[in-house]
């Protein structure tokens, strides 16, 4: 138990459970998964019978009934896989796309989403983001108007991961002819109805496992208990969404370096030059002592920043500061990582190389680095004008 308060004996018995489970069924299969740019919808059921979906939720809407820690531990371990993509999936699955359900949604969508989205027999994507509105959500501009008792879908959304072959999606829309935040509304989107077009798999620098889609929403009719929550009230439902993405975000990034860190301590270590081992310069040897202190810094950050919204406290400020630090020390670990292990570093048979292009993301995802330095602004009154 090293970082009481945040773990306990139950927290280090489900991390060795999870470690055992990437080990055995997911690190052996990543490549290949890669390769196919999808990994198979069969893990994902995988982890639902597992239990591994749904950690954090409790047991009456399919749950586990775990506390936060367990979701950090398990984004933690899953970036042991050394590949992004698999990992971003299952966050979208449990911590993006669904948690708005399980605290807006009625008990009909509970059952008809949620909790088939923790047995991982639903997969799940959020669309929030269009081709001409990333970080200003406020912008979005796909509409939903209700006519007749239904819902008529237009616009696009784009980037959304699970997209390709998700079964549903958590819609932010427009339903009012207000501008900004005020006249926005999510939905929960069947992605068989007619009118919703797959436009394009969209191909990306890394997270090739996960697979990413551009759609189009003609005319898309949907009931209007598809309605998530209070209408009107999405941009505050998504931004609170947005709160939980971003720890998940900072523990999988945390993970990553963690995982980086040690394998450039082993190279170090069992590296020879110069009739030594690497890890015998000083270089080398400061540089992973730096690397183990800056990890060490933004692991202290996400636990706070997680300990509080476990307690219900939801500090942006806070969340933000963690999100940006570990994408930003994550970066740099795994680069330097790459650094150390010279030529080995970037060629394919080892991880490293496919790390290197996967947490590039982490500082453009679920809010940018530049966005985060404006929430910490923000909440600390020290704000600039755009
Ligand atoms: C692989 C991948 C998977 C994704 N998955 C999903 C998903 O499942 N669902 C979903 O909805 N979205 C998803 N996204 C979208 C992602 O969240 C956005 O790309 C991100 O929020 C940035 O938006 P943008 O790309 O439109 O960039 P823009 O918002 O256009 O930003 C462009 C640049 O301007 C900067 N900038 C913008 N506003 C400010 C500001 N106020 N101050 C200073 N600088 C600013 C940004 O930091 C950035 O450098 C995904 C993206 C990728 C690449």
């Amino acid at each position: 138990m090293p970082y009481p308060p945040y773990f306990q004996e139950k927290h280090d018995v489900f991390r060795n459970m999870v470690r055992h489970f990437v080990k055995t069924e997911i690190a052996p299969y990543v490549d290949e998964w890669e390769e196919k740019g999808e990994f198979p919808l069969s893990i994902l059921r995988r982890m639902g019978d597992l239990g591994l979906l749904g950690v954090h939720y409790p047991r009456d809407v399919g749950g586990q009934g775990g506390d936060y820690f367990m979701a950090v531990v398990l984004a933690e371990e899953l970036a042991r896989s050394g590949a992004g993509g698999f990992p971003m999936a299952v966050a979208v699955q449990t911590d993006m796309a669904t948690p708005p359900i399980a605290r807006f949604g009625s008990p009909q969508q509970i059952e008809r989403y949620f909790k088939p989205a923790l047995a991982g027999t639903k997969l799940a994507c959020l669309g929030i983001t269009e081709p001409n509105h990333g970080s200003d959500v406020a912008s979005i501009e796909t509409r939903a108007q209700l006519q007749a008792g239904e819902w008529i879908v237009r616009g696009s959304k784009v980037f959304i991961t699970n997209g390709p072959r998700a079964d549903f999606m958590t819609l932010v829309a427009r339903t009012r002819d207000v501008p900004g935040y005020q006249g926005l509304s999510l939905f929960l989107l069947d992605l068989d109805r007619p009118g919703v077009h797959l436009m394009k798999r969209i191909e990306k620098v890394g997270m090739r496992s996960s697979d990413t889609a551009l759609f189009y929403f003609d005319d898309v009719r949907i009931p209007y208990d598809a309605l998530l929550g209070e209408e009107g009230r999405g941009f505050s439902q998504i931004m609170w969404e947005l709160q939980g993405e971003r720890l998940i975000a900072a523990a999988g990034a945390l993970g990553s370096a963690q995982y980086a860190w040690e394998m450039a301590r082993d190279y170090a270590l069992q590296r020879r030059i110069y009739d030594q081992s690497l890890s015998r310069l000083q270089t080398i040897s400061h540089l992973v002592a730096e690397m183990a202190t800056e990890i060490e810094a933004v692991r202290q950050l996400t636990y706070e920043a997680a300990w509080h919204f476990s307690q219900g406290e939801v500090l942006t400020g806070d969340i933000a500061m963690a999100k940006l630090a570990t994408a930003q020390t994550a970066n740099w670990v795994i680069d330097r990582t790459m650094q150390i292990m010279g030529g080995h570093g970037y060629i394919r048979d080892w991880p490293i190389e496919r790390m290197w292009r996967d947490i590039r993301l982490n500082r453009i995802g679920g809010g940018t680095d530049e966005i985060m330095k404006e929430i910490i602004a923000t909440t600390m009154g020290i704000k600039t004008s755009r």
